[in-house]
């Protein structure tokens, strides 16, 4: 999940308001699109149009509730509609107002969060939170289920299925339907061979993505993360009622940070690498060891790890198909946050096709989805890049973790990292306060010896 790092991409990127009334706020763009209106697609006459979202995480439950809303005819095809999908759930607070989350699948309103250096100096940070300010944790099953029972209720068709793979329209008749297979899960020992014809595809199906490879839309980097879920004795659990932690340091990751999450009866404990996959245990082992005064007694009871993506893949759009989520590559490094880049995305992307179709009506066409990606790249490339820069300074050694650390004390960086967190919407910064943090970190950095040996590190 996403803390300091975010404040730091509130104090380069520019309000959204911004990019909606001033057409200069789009020169930053990293790879401009073009969009081609589809309304001179053809209309569709007796039926509407067909769209089949795979994978009902946050990403899919997201889309496949918006089409349904917006009059398309939307299948959700998930393969285990109890799917407890490693993550550590913690949410920002703009995800429930925006997707209108019941308070009630929300385990733990996280107000507190402490991160912890290598040598173990604790900076108590989210200080700065106003009274009904939170992090929000839950638990994914409950998350997804969730969404997608909402989908569902909006009018989409719920599939339990494995998708396997989809036959593209051939060159001679680019408008024919894509053909997918698929495994049904009817009760039937091995489940049923099933296909589907649809008009278009949205791919939003997780890390390891068979959308993706249809599509032939290449590789992203990745980072395993690993968690346990420990049910720690009651009292030890009262510590964590509404505290996180996180921990830097060479031991518990050479390139990311451990964290202890609390869930409802529960702490989640977990750490991840890219550089390190062979690792990860390891790592894993001294993220519990760091904690292990507090969560003495516990019982482990869920051991979970999965990949998580380190940027876009090159293609995330071919024809009528498109990926979101993490399908698409859409988690931050540094924070490694995808949750609410998966709904926005699932939800952004189905409004491209229900705009483009008028509400269902019009065949869709590639330049819809392209609109969805301009979108996209335009609202959080900035967020991403700067994150990126940010984990290359300050996670590669411990004497530049232990400056980061340091720099969290500071009550301005507090404040911008939680309104960027959990607003996703970034007020200015203050140009003296900037400045006076801009010192301050060169000097922390400086003390800690740390800035000329980062800086030979990387080429920005
Ligand atoms: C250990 C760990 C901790 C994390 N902690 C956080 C955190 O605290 N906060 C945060 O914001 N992010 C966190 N993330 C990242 C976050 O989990 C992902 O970014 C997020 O789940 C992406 O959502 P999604 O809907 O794109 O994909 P997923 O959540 O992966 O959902 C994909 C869905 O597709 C289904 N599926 C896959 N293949 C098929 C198929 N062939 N047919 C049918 N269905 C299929 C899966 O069953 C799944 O339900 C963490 C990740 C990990 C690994």
């Amino acid at each position: 999940m996403a803390t300091i790092d975010q404040a730091f991409a509130g104090l380069r990127r520019l309000p959204s308001s911004h990019h909606r009334h001033s057409p200069k706020s789009h020169h930053h763009l990293r790879r401009p699109t073009h969009i081609v209106a589809a309304r001179s697609s053809p209309k569709l006459s007796g039926r509407p149009l067909r769209v089949a979202v795979i994978g009902g995480g946050p990403a899919g439950g997201a889309a496949a509730e918006t089409l349904a809303k917006g009059g398309v005819e939307t299948f959700l095809i998930e393969r285990k509609l109890d799917n407890a999908k490693p993550c550590g759930g913690a949410i920002p607070l703009c995800m429930v107002g925006e997707f209108d989350l019941p308070l009630d699948i929300i385990d733990r309103r996280v107000t507190k969060m402490k991160m912890i250096s290598p040598s173990n100096v604790a900076v108590d940070i989210g200080q700065t939170l106003k009274p009904h300010e939170y992090i929000g944790m839950v638990r994914r099953e409950v998350l997804d289920a969730y969404l997608r029972e909402r989908a569902s209720s909006a009018g989409a068709t719920v599939i339990n299925g494995l998708f396997l793979k989809m036959d593209l329209p051939p060159p001679q008749d680019p408008s024919a339907p894509y053909t997918l297979h698929y495994n049904l899960y009817d009760g039937s020992a091995s489940g049923t061979k099933q296909s589907l014809s649809v008009d278009a595809v949205i791919g939003a199906d997780g890390a390891n993505s068979r959308v993706a490879k249809s599509i032939d839309a290449g590789d992203y980097e990745y980072a395993i993360a690993f968690q346990e879920r420990i049910k720690i004795p009651k009292s030890k659990m009262a510590y964590y009622e509404n505290l996180a932690e996180m921990y830097v340091g060479d031991d518990v990751s050479p390139d990311f940070y451990g964290w202890v999450f609390p869930k409802c009866d529960h702490v989640a404990v977990g750490t991840g690498t890219v550089t390190h996959k062979g690792d990860i245990k390891k790592f894993q082992a001294a993220t519990r060891n760091r904690a292990k005064e507090k969560i003495e007694g516990g019982r482990i009871i869920r051991v979970e790890a999965h990949p998580i993506p380190e940027h876009p893949r090159p293609r995330r759009v071919a024809g009528r198909v498109a990926l979101v989520g993490d399908a698409a590559g859409y988690v931050t490094k540094c924070s490694g946050e995808g949750i609410y880049f998966a709904a926005k995305s699932g939800r952004m992307c189905a409004e491209a096709v229900v705009e483009g179709s008028e509400g269902g009506r019009r065949m869709v066409e590639e330049g819809d989805f392209r609109g969805y990606l301009e979108k996209w790249d335009k609202t959080y490339w900035p967020t991403y890049k700067v994150l990126d820069v940010l984990q290359k300074v300050f996670y590669r050694s411990n004497p530049a973790r232990e400056a980061f650390v340091e720099m969290c004390a500071d009550e301005y960086v507090q404040k911008m990292t939680f309104d960027s967190y959990l607003y996703k919407t970034v007020v200015p910064g203050n140009p003296l306060e900037d400045l006076k943090l801009a010192v301050n970190t060169i000097g922390s950095l400086v003390r800690a010896n740390a800035l000329k040996r980062e800086m030979d590190k990387i080429t920005l």
